[in-house]
């Protein structure tokens, strides 16, 4: 079987991991692993692990290493992730991106794409985002899945996060610059870093990361 192509993808909260992930896992045909996805199936379903992290989640704080380290060794052992995966929320940290090289082994990272978005274009973008509960398409406050709260794509309830509260977005932003930017020093240092002009229309950041991604041979 070919190698595992991983590919990491970061940025701060808003900066479009979630739309662009989607996207790419499409044209490169391996699966989009959102841990934010994973843990907020897990609160809605009420499982076990939900209930224990529902309240770190609405308060916009990390959860356990060892839990999402547990959830993702999981998810990489399902049939879709052999050929590979995009990587969005995971890693977060150094440690997490310890335990994510251990997990894979020898198919390591591939690419890590930073989402460059400025600050106060994503405390905007988030305070506006209305989300699906069901299947996650992702709306604004002034869309009319938003004002009906029925999702045009599944019919689920459409809803505001309650990590995007204001109080929760600076928590959040903050849990970033202290835990997650020092990983873009990480993959840097192995030669797997680039950037993402996160600040255009997504379908042009999309086109943007397609060219980047062929001229790593990927995709
Ligand atoms: P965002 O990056 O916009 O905060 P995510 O959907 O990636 O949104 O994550 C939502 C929440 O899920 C985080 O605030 C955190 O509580 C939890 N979470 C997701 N991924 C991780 C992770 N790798 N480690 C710890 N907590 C995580």
């Amino acid at each position: 079987m070919s190698p595992r192509v991983i590919v990491v993808v970061l940025g701060k909260q808003g900066a479009g991991k979630g739309t662009q992930c989607k996207r790419l896992a499409q044209h490169l045909s391996i699966p989009h692993v959102s841990t934010g996805d994973i843990l907020r199936a897990a609160v809605r379903d009420r499982t076990a692990i939900g209930l224990e992290v529902a309240s770190t989640l609405d308060a916009g704080q990390l959860v356990s290493v060892d839990l999402v380290n547990r959830l993702v060794a999981a998810r990489f052992a399902e049939d879709d992730a052999q050929r590979g995966a995009l990587l969005d929320g995971f890693p977060r940290t150094e440690v997490q991106a310890g335990a994510l090289d251990a997990i894979l082994g020898d198919d390591g990272v591939k690419l890590c794409i930073n989402l460059d978005v400025p600050n106060d274009l994503v405390a905007a973008r988030l305070s506006s985002r209305r989300v699906c509960q069901e299947c996650g398409a992702i709306y604004r406050d002034s869309d009319i899945e938003a004002i009906s709260g029925t999702c045009s794509v599944c019919g689920g309830d459409v809803i505001q996060r309650a990590d995007d509260l204001p109080d929760a977005i600076l928590q959040r932003l903050e849990v970033y610059e202290r835990d997650t930017a020092p990983l873009l020093a990480f993959y840097d240092q192995r030669g797997l870093l680039v950037r993402g002009d996160g600040d255009q229309d997504p379908q042009e950041v999309t086109a943007d990361i397609r060219e980047t991604l062929l001229e790593r041979g990927i995709g």
